[in-house]
């Protein structure tokens, strides 16, 4: 699941993309309102913390050109205690939520899962396909009610395949749920996840669609 962080001051930012990796998140983190404004335009993120006071580019004018794009990603944005016409504005502006600073992070990353979460639609809490159930908020994984260990890619691979179980992902797909900007994609990281998925879990519960992609059947049986 890939993530966008808007945030000017340095340690804050870090903060926040240290703590949603953490959380399993891949995270772009942009520092000024222009660079936040074009990556919003370019590439697909699952949602948005969205800082207001921002250099270049107001983040209130970045969420007004989002929506005005006619982009429905959620977007949680970030303000001072003191600023309540910030968060009005915010709100009124398209936004889903808001935070205030100094904030908690484990506050954040379960309001971005919420906000994720509405978005799509889903209301369970965990995603249940062939025998395996994985819990987002928990990060755990079972399969056929015993617990699998699995690395943070790993995970994030079979999140992405269950959440489109019955629609083939393409590799390129799948990459952007792994990476973040700038960081560097190894060549064969997919193909190699899904082998130990394969191992870990079953060997016919990710099909290779070849020359498409990969695929997590809804009705698949182990
Ligand atoms: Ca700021």
């Amino acid at each position: 699941m890939r993530v966008l962080v808007v945030e000017d001051d340095a340690l804050l930012g870090d903060a926040i993309q240290a703590g949603l990796k953490q959380s399993g998140y891949a995270v772009d983190w942009m520092k000024d309102g222009v660079s936040a404004d074009l990556a919003l335009a370019t590439e697909p993120y699952a949602a948005v913390v969205l800082d207001l006071g921002l250099p270049r580019l107001a983040g209130l004018e970045v969420l007004r050109r989002l929506r005005g794009r006619g982009a429905s990603i959620p977007v949680l944005i970030l303000t001072a205690r003191d600023a309540v016409e910030d968060r009005i504005g915010g709100l009124d502006a398209g936004a889903d939520d808001y935070l205030l600073k100094p904030f908690d992070m484990g506050e954040l990353a379960a309001r971005l899962r919420a906000l994720i979460r509405r978005a799509g639609g889903k209301v369970d809490l965990l995603l249940q396909v062939a025998g395996i159930s994985l819990d987002p908020a928990a990060h755990r994984v079972q399969y056929q009610d015993k617990p699998v260990e699995l690395s943070p890619k790993e995970f994030a691979l079979l999140h992405a395949l269950m959440l489109n179980a019955g629609r083939v992902m393409s590799r390129a797909q799948l990459e952007e749920q792994l990476y973040a900007w700038g960081e560097e994609v190894e060549s064969n990281a997919v193909e190699v996840h899904i082998h130990h998925l394969r191992r870990k879990l079953f060997p016919g519960l990710i099909e290779t669609i070849r020359g498409v992609g990969y695929l997590i059947s809804a009705d698949k049986a182990a």
